[in-house]
C-alpha cells in the first residue's frame, strides 16, 4: 500500500502521486502529464533536464553579459526615466521587470541566487550615478533611491527559482 501523502500545494488535499522531478507530493489538480511521467506545475514548466538552479558555465557568462549591458545601457535609460520627471515608480517597475527578464533568459531561464544576484546589482549600478552626486552633495536622493529599489525588486524577483 502506498502511503497517503498530502499535496504539496494543497495541503487539506491526499493523494498519491509525486512529481517525478522533485518528488513532492501533488493532487490531480496540480499535477502534469509530461512525457517523463507526472510533474509538479514547476517542474513541467521547465525544459527537460534544465533543473532550476543549475547554470551551466556558458549561461552563467551569458548573465553576467546582460548584467554588464544592463548596468551601462541602464544608465541612459534611467536618465531618460528622469527627465520625463513623473511616472518614474512605474518606469522603474517595467524597466526592472525588463532588465531582470533579460538575464534570466541569459541564464537559460534557470534563475536563482545567482542571476538574482546579478539582475539586482547590475539594476542598482544603472542608478548608481544619479545618486552619488547628491549623496556627495548631503542629501539622501529618496526619490532615485526609491525607484532604483523597485526595479531592484522586480529584476530579483524574476530571476527566483
Ligand atoms: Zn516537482
Ligand atoms: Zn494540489
Amino acid at each position: 500500500m502506498a502511503q497517503t501523502m498530502r499535496c504539496y500545494r494543497h495541503p487539506d488535499r491526499e493523494t498519491r502521486v509525486s512529481c517525478a522531478t522533485c518528488g513532492r507530493p501533488i493532487c490531480t489538480e496540480c499535477m502534469h502529464q509530461t512525457e517523463v511521467g507526472v510533474k509538479c506545475p514547476e517542474d513541467a514548466r521547465l525544459p527537460r533536464g534544465a533543473r532550476a538552479g543549475v547554470m551551466k558555465n556558458s549561461q552563467v557568462a551569458k548573465s553576467f553579459l546582460a548584467g554588464a549591458a544592463i548596468a551601462i545601457l541602464g544608465i541612459p535609460v534611467v536618465f531618460a526615466m528622469f527627465q520625463i520627471g513623473f511616472l518614474t515608480f512605474i518606469l522603474s517597475a517595467v524597466a526592472g521587470y525588463g532588465a531582470g527578464t533579460l538575464v534570466h533568459r541569459a541564464g537559460g531561464r534557470n534563475g536563482g541566487p545567482l542571476a538574482m544576484a546579478i539582475a539586482g546589482v547590475s539594476v542598482f549600478i544603472a542608478y548608481a550615478p544619479f545618486m552619488v552626486p547628491q549623496i556627495l552633495g548631503g542629501n539622501f536622493p529618496f526619490f532615485i533611491f526609491l525607484p532604483a529599489l523597485i526595479a531592484v525588486g522586480f529584476a530579483v524577483y524574476t530571476n527566483r527559482q
